[in-house]
């Protein structure tokens, strides 16, 4: 990969759920987190990887260009509609085979997942949307994977934003070197924050990590920037965190920072299946099986936060 790139495997323009205003988010690829109702699948991998849609294939047609490019990745039967890409095999190339493997594709099925972006490329696409953030307060967000994981990639693009004038914020686990946190709040304008829960074993047990160093990063954040807006957010997770309680133990310690004189809002998620089609798409079954969220009990966990006096602005229209 090129020297001063990181992997971005996403712009999205004028999202409204991602910080202030109209933001354009910027996904960088890698996270150290594997939380199994993740619904950016291909955010989690720190290389690049193809993902493949079967309903774009034209293998019915005929097209076996994939398999001419990388015969030892594809599986294809004569006639069949779809082909079956083999993961493992993938896993050996290198980018620039990735690269021309997903580019022989002319259908678009293929999708090379991690593209290497510079900090000036980046800016000069999100510069585009400019007239959008002046007129709704919006600007750029940084999202992943986990954003904190490229700390002088993170802090370069920041700071480049505001050289441009273009307001900031990231979304993170919170799973970082505290140093990659206190670089990047140098340049930031708002923080989203997702505490998932306040129990360490559960935390491990379901992401792969506790929460000791989620909590501390947030304890410090809040005690060093107090005027930083952060918004904290909780997925909730049938079997994981379905539970008033849970929300309760959060919300707890988010008053014992300060809460609102420490500029936390918070916001509870609804938990949702939109990734499902992105496991399939990249080999992987959805770790979620079938499990379904309780709507009443959501809706309990809403009122709740609405209740607690942190409750952020988007919690009154959900
Ligand atoms: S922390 Fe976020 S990006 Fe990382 S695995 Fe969990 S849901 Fe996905
Ligand atoms: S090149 Fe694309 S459209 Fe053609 S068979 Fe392969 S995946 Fe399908």
């Amino acid at each position: 990969m090129p020297k001063d790139s990181a992997l971005v495997f996403n712009i999205q323009h004028y999202s409204l759920h991602d910080g202030p205003g109209i933001r354009t988010i910027v996904f960088l690829k890698g996270c150290p987190l594997r939380c199994p109702w993740c619904s950016n699948p291909e955010s989690q991998r720190f290389g690049p990887e193809v993902s493949y849609v079967a309903d774009k294939c034209i293998a019915g047609m005929g097209c076996d260009r994939c398999a001419l490019a990388c015969p030892g990745a594809v599986h294809a039967t004569p006639g069949a509609d779809a082909i079956t890409l083999d993961h493992e095999q993938l896993d050996h190339l290198d980018l620039n085979e990735l690269t021309a493997f997903a580019k022989a594709c002319p259908s678009k099925a293929l999708t090379l997942e991690g593209r290497p972006m510079r900090v000036d490329e980046i800016l000069d696409v999100v510069e585009r949307d400019e007239v959008f953030f002046d007129r709704s307060g919006g600007g750029l967000t940084v999202s992943g994977g986990e954003p904190l994981s490229h700390r002088t990639f993170l802090t370069s693009l920041l700071a480049g934003a505001h050289e441009r004038g273009i307001s900031t914020a990231i979304e993170t686990c919170g799973y970082a070197p505290y140093a990659s946190l206190a670089s990047a709040a140098e340049h930031l304008d708002y923080v989203l924050f997702d505490i998932k829960s306040m129990n360490d074993a559960k935390h491990r047990k379901w992401t792969g990590f506790g929460n000791t160093r989620i909590l501390d990063n947030f304890r410090r954040l809040c005690a060093d920037h107090p005027e930083l807006p952060k918004l904290v957010r909780t997925p909730i997770i049938p079997g994981f965190n379905d539970s008033r309680e849970d929300v309760a133990a959060i919300l707890d310690f988010l008053h014992g920072l300060g809460g609102t004189d420490a500029n936390i809002t918070y916001q509870p998620l609804r938990y949702h299946r939109f990734g499902e089609g992105k496991y399939h798409a990249l080999g992987r079954n959805y770790p979620m099986g079938t499990v379904k969220l309780d709507d009443d009990l959501f809706n309990a966990i809403r009122d709740d936060a609405l209740a607690s006096g942190l409750a952020a602005e988007a919690l009154y229209h959900d």
